[in-house]
């Protein structure tokens, strides 16, 4: 007997980045599996990073963190930097009117998707909900661009769609703990119509995604970027596709928000199976 059941696949904010920069670069990526590794550098700060991630987790549990302190000076600077910068976030507790949890998993399927978002800490009281994201680089300059980021818009919308919040009640918070020496944070408020804007535009992405599949499997390949498209200039795909690549001219102005961009698609999860781990969400 035939199955009619569909088989969800799993997206995470990462793809949704990468399908908005480039369909092709997606294919590549997911689809082939031609990324190439990571630098040895930055997955030094990627453990870093998620060292910084478990940190916070065992301290909201409750676990003892001196060890761990004690054996690494960045974390302790990170840590102790972070509660001189926000003791109202590190010294407030859960109780009968306040819900805290770290690294707070929540699931939504939208179309033929299936969306797993980890929340690195959840806030939430009988009237606001807020969601905050521990990063271990320095803050971005471009807010703009943080905001459009599918971290930002997937967090928002997810938690709007699984909860009883109004928009108008969730809020996003990342918490930058290294940036210019000490952490900063850049706060996102949400509304009905940021949300229906996603609804929208979530919904047209993974429509088209489907469509492209389905001819991705009659051999035709995902869209590519038009020329002269600046997704080209950082892409390591440029000799399959033809294209021009600037990267070396490029890399001696970039900002460092520019190089996050550039290294993002050589670095994320590329099983569409795998459940996000405790990881720090490279933007
Ligand atoms: S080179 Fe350009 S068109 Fe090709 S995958 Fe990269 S961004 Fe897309």
């Amino acid at each position: 007997m035939q199955s009619t059941q569909t088989q969800l696949l799993r997206l995470s904010q990462g793809q949704l980045n990468l399908l908005e920069r480039c369909p092709r670069q997606f294919q590549h990526t997911y689809l082939e599996q031609l990324h190439s590794p990571s630098n040895p550098e930055h997955e030094e700060r990627q453990t870093l990073g998620s060292r910084f991630h478990l940190l916070m987790q065992q301290r909201e549990m409750g676990l003892p963190i001196d060890t761990f302190l004690q054996e690494d000076a960045q974390l302790q600077r990170w840590m102790s930097s972070f509660a001189n910068a926000a003791p109202e976030i590190l010294n407030s507790v859960s109780n009968n009117q306040t819900f805290r949890e770290s690294e707070h998993y929540r699931t939504l399927q939208v179309q033929d998707y299936l969306f797993t978002v980890i929340y690195d800490l959840l806030i939430a009281d009988n009237q606001q909900a807020q969601i905050l994201d521990w990063k271990t680089y320095p803050k971005p300059l471009n807010k703009r661009k943080l905001e459009q980021n599918w971290q930002t818009r997937l967090y928002l919308y997810v938690l709007a769609e699984t909860s009883d919040y109004l928009p108008e009640n969730i809020s996003m918070t990342y918490w930058f703990v290294q940036s210019e020496g000490k952490p900063q944070s850049v706060k996102f408020s949400y509304s009905n119509i940021q949300h229906q804007k996603t609804v929208k535009k979530l919904n047209q992405i993974l429509t088209r995604l489907t469509y492209w599949i389905e001819r991705y499997y009659h051999k035709e390949p995902f869209p590519q970027e038009p020329e002269g498209s600046k997704a080209c200039d950082y892409c390591q795909y440029t000799k399959r596709c033809n294209r021009q690549s600037r990267t070396e001219d490029i890399h001696s102005l970039a900002t460092s928000e520019q190089m996050l961009e550039a290294k993002s698609p050589t670095i994320v999860d590329t099983n569409l199976l795998n459940i996000a781990s405790i990881q720090e969400v490279t933007l």
